[in-house]
């Protein structure tokens, strides 16, 4: 029987890679949830809707509309594009940029809204991995194995920067710290749908784990 499995945590703690092994394993589909708020981000900075951090709602609101996403799976690369407008910008959402406005335009209700609506839809037929801060408490408060994944900030961060640094984007490691912290914290404490672990969400801290242990786990909670 196929499920909706629905994986949340802190950010930067290897979340969509888990999420895509484990989709790739079973034969579900995979989601990710922030490659979307990350694209209605990249869209406000390309229009010069956010100002020192600091987003213009109503424009960002009104833009809603003109923004489509989609997800591509590259069976050869084993990983999702995602899509703006038919664009490709999965490169671009990743850069630290956006990282560091995502989080303030993640605290808007409306695009919350459109985003939730938007997931649900995804999630319409069972057999689907969604990663994100929400998918177990909001988007799919129902689903059958909810996972809260965690590491330390310093752990996190350096994944961070090598994965960065290998695509060659110049990047420095304090500053990257700085993000994941700051992220996790206007994520935690936003008034709509803030980060937490659902209550019943299994905690997985992979500090000390590599990527077999984690998906082993997982897959262990799977079957049972
Ligand atoms: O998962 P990722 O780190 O790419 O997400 C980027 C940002 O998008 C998060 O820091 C958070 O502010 C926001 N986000 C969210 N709800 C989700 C997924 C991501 O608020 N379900």
């Amino acid at each position: 029987k196929k499920i909706i499995i629905a994986i949340d945590g802190h950010s930067s703690c290897g979340k969509s890679t888990m999420a895509k092994s484990l989709a790739k394993k079973l034969g579900y589909v995979y989601i990710d949830s922030g490659a979307m708020y990350r694209v209605v981000t990249l869209v406000a900075l390309r229009k010069g809707w956010i100002v020192n951090k600091v987003p213009d709602t109503e424009k960002v609101i009104a833009g809603l509309s003109d923004i489509k996403i989609t997800f591509k799976w590259d069976e050869e690369l084993g990983k999702n594009t995602t899509f703006l407008n038919g664009e490709n910008v999965e490169d671009e959402i990743r850069q630290l940029e956006v990282s560091e406005n995502v989080s303030p335009i993640s605290t808007i209700a409306e695009v919350r809204h459109e985003m939730v609506r938007q997931q649900r839809q995804n999630g319409k037929n069972k057999g689907i991995v969604m990663d994100g801060r929400d998918i177990g408490t909001v988007v799919f408060p129902d689903a059958e194995l909810k996972i809260f994944m965690t590491a330390s900030p310093e752990i996190r961060a350096q994944r961070r920067y090598l994965e960065l640094t290998e695509k060659g984007d110049k990047v420095n490691f304090e500053e990257i710290l700085a993000n994941v912290e700051g992220r996790d914290k206007i994520d935690s404490n936003r008034a709509v749908s803030p980060l937490k672990k659902a209550d019943d969400a299994l905690i997985l801290d992979n500090s000390n784990l590599n990527r077999e242990q984690q998906l082993e786990w997982t897959i262990n909670k799977v079957r049972e």
